[in-house]
């Protein structure tokens, strides 16, 4: 089972130095590493966990983002009500002042 998620342990001769072959890119890792140096791969069950954890957080601030934009886009949109009444009133200012009131 140990073998399937790439950990290797030392056999006890030379320098008791534990290290984790990375399951996807087959590259040596320290075994204390969670994710692998060279692409990133989670090392540990834990590691895993945490990434999945992460993967959620970011959807749900790509969400947030997303309804942030939302609330920009209507932000935007109240802007441009606005500004097309203000040239609607400036234009009746124009008509008011250029008649002279007159009717
Ligand atoms: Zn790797």
């Amino acid at each position: 089972m140990l073998a399937l998620h790439g950990l290797r342990e030392h056999d006890g001769r030379g320098p008791a130095v534990k290290v984790v072959m990375c399951p996807r890119c087959r590259s040596v890792n320290p075994a204390t590493s969670l994710f692998c140096s060279q692409c990133g791969f989670a090392l540990k069950l834990e590691a895993a966990y945490k990434a999945e954890e992460s993967a959620k957080a970011l959807v749900e601030m790509a969400e947030e983002v997303d309804a942030l934009k939302m609330a920009l886009k209507e932000r935007d949109e109240t802007i441009r009500d606005l500004r097309r009444e203000i040239d609607g009133l400036k234009s009746l200012a124009m008509r008011t002042l250029s008649g002279g009131g007159q009717r």
